[in-house]
């Protein structure tokens, strides 16, 4: 089985390969030829997760699924959250997001924060969400080289290591993305 994932995002479906049940294969819009990004101007992590898979629907008429996160931070209200990959400019620089929110919270005691990934599917009759997340803490200063975007300042709750220390089998224990793909991977099993 193929599925397609409506995203350009080579990291994030890295994660996603490594969750997949064997036998099941995943397309990007790379597969589908498609260099025009999708719009993201939805102001909720839902709305842009609906608004990516729909789009891809509506163009190539295939069945497909997408992912939105954001990093919800409770000393600044929740923020950068949907704005998280433009939080320090529309270049969407990992290093120049991650300056700014370490410089945000240099004086706060509370540091604590959480990722969101709200999956979305459709394929013409039906559209379902699904929701992970995980909560933690942001570190004091970035570390190690896995991963991608904010995960060398995020250190899951409980753990002393910042995902970007973590190998991506360890990162999938905890990870709000694959918590979301375990919901979806269920839904998609009892269809
Ligand atoms: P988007 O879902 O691609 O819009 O991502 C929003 C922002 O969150 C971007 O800056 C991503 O780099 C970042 N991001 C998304 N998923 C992760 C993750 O698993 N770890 C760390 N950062 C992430």
């Amino acid at each position: 089985m193929k599925i397609v994932f409506a995203s350009h995002n080579q990291k994030k479906a890295t994660e996603i390969r490594s969750v997949l049940p064997k036998g099941m294969s995943l397309l990007t819009l790379y597969d589908l030829a498609l260099e025009e990004e999708i719009p993201e101007n939805e102001p909720t992590i839902e709305g842009n997760s609906a608004f990516k898979a729909n789009w891809v629907l509506q163009r190539f008429g295939l069945p497909c699924f997408a992912d939105d996160t954001g990093l919800e931070v409770a000393a600044l209200n929740g923020a950068p959250g949907v704005h998280s990959a433009r939080f320090a400019g529309l270049d969407r620089s990992d290093e120049a997001n991650m300056n700014k929110l370490l410089a945000a919270l240099e004086d706060s005691a509370d540091r604590s924060a959480q990722f969101k990934t709200v999956i979305t599917y459709c394929d013409g009759l039906i559209q379902q969400q699904f929701t992970g997340i995980v909560t933690g803490v942001i570190a004091k200063e970035k570390t190690g080289t896995e991963g991608f975007g904010y995960d060398p300042i995020f250190i899951p709750e409980d753990q002393s290591l910042t995902f970007a220390q973590m190998q991506l089998s360890e990162k999938n224990l905890y990870s709000h993305r694959a918590r979301a793909m375990a919901q979806f991977l269920n839904f998609l099993e009892t269809r």
